[in-house]
């Protein structure tokens, strides 16, 4: 395969967790990134030069403060190509994102007996807020199931999709790997009247998406996956249903006017935002993105398919190595789940750390998938811009050795 335009050992430098922990293999990025010292510079600034609160101060460093929040709501806005700031509202993650359309549009614009359709190869994250909600309002979900290969089996879709009012799905699946086709699926949604809701934490922080393109409704991600520090994420959404859609939580920055018996709602995206947010997380996802974008989000992926096909031409030559989602590292996101015999992905992972490799082992939030699979846990290998061969070569030995001493003949 040619070279990337994508050097992992001159991207470590930035990274002092590297320089810190010198023997540190890091494949668990898809849990959370590292961070470069430009996000921890970057935050570290806020706190030491500007910090106040937002939109609220007439005094010089809230106004600083102000545009430095509102200036990685840019950022964040021609990353995924929306058409303005507006269109993106800070969250604290995925997790709060999926809950605010859940809550917003599950309870408030779905009628009583109204239907969701989602996948079977969803983070809990897009399973659980809609079923709280189905709850409340007595709504039907349906599940889309993936086949033996880990893509979705879209073969009786349009029977689920029928009458559905929300279609939400992962754009790339956590723990099978699969790349989904959004734009697809979000014109089926369509076809059939429903608004597409992308999981997108596995796909924006790891190759280039554009919304528009795309035409989701909403799409929801993660700071920390990203680059970024925890407690920020995003919720990008349709500027027209942004508008028409009810707020989340109340408090103060979402509204306008408030008096005893009602208030009036800010415009958006403040109308989703109460209370005061994590500035300093949203300045320090900005600095993530021109991290990003310094090195060209189609390298990042193309850096990510060379790990994930190294990956998988390691883990195939493994005996008795079970890897799970599709053979095709084009398919992929830059993860492989897989079991080793009949070793417990918590020992397995427990071992590797003993070789100083951090890998994730459970049901990676993702129990369905398991289920589906017939599996309780898998353990799971993920990479980012700054993972290198040489660390797969050094993940293979052990995963060698694994077999040796827990011994697998
Ligand atoms: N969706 C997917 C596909 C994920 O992989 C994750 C986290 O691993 C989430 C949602 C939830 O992200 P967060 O914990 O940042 O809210």
């Amino acid at each position: 395969m040619p070279s990337t335009g994508l050097d992992p050992h001159r991207i470590r430098q930035d990274f002092p967790i590297f320089q810190n922990n010198k023997n540190l293999i890091y494949l668990d990025s898809t849990a959370t990134s590292q961070k470069p010292v430009q996000v921890i510079e970057a935050v570290a600034e806020f706190y030491r030069k500007m910090n106040a609160n937002v939109h609220r101060g007439v005094y010089e460093i809230s106004v600083e403060a102000t545009e430095a929040y509102e200036n990685a709501r840019k950022k964040v806005a021609e990353f995924i190509g929306a058409r303005s700031s507006r269109e993106i509202v800070f969250v604290r993650n995925t997790t709060e994102a999926l809950n605010l359309a859940a809550y917003s549009l599950g309870l408030h614009r779905v009628k009583p007996g109204g239907k969701i359709v989602l996948t079977m190869m969803e983070h809990h994250s897009n399973i659980v807020p809609w079923q709280l909600i189905a709850k409340i309002n007595r709504l039907k979900t349906e599940y889309i199931p993936f086949d033996d290969q880990g893509y979705l089996d879209l073969s009786d879709a349009d029977k689920k999709l029928k009458d559905a009012d929300i279609f939400s799905f992962t754009h790339a699946s956590n723990v099978l790997g699969t790349i989904n086709d959004a734009k697809m699926l979000c014109r089926m949604a369509h076809e059939h009247g429903a608004l597409a809701i992308v999981d997108a934490a596995q796909s924006v922080p790891h190759m280039p998406v554009n919304v528009q393109e795309m035409g989701c409704d909403l799409l929801a991600f993660s700071g920390h996956k990203m680059l970024g520090p925890t407690g920020i994420g995003v919720l990008y959404g349709r500027r027209e249903l942004l508008e028409e859609m009810e707020p989340f939580q109340g408090g103060g920055e979402m509204i306008k006017e408030v008096h005893l018996d009602h208030s009036l709602w800010n415009d958006v995206p403040w109308k989703f935002e109460a209370g005061t947010p994590n500035i300093a997380g949203a300045v320090g996802l900005g600095a993530a993105i021109d991290y990003l974008r310094g090195i060209g989000m189609e390298n990042v992926r193309e850096h990510e398919h060379r790990l994930t096909a190294k990956a998988l031409e390691i883990l195939s030559e493994i005996r008795h190595a079970k890897i799970y989602g599709p053979e095709n590292p084009l398919h992929r996101c830059g993860l492989v789940s897989f079991n080793l015999a009949d070793i417990h992905p918590h020992d397995l992972a427990t071992y590797l750390d003993k070789h100083g490799i951090c890998v994730r082992a459970g049901h990676h939030c993702a129990m369905p998938i398991h289920t589906h699979l017939g599996i309780s846990a898998t353990t799971r290998a993920s990479f980012y811009i700054y993972n290198t061969e040489e660390e797969l070569e050094v993940f293979r030995d052990a995963l060698l050795q694994a077999l040796k001493t827990f011994r697998i003949q």
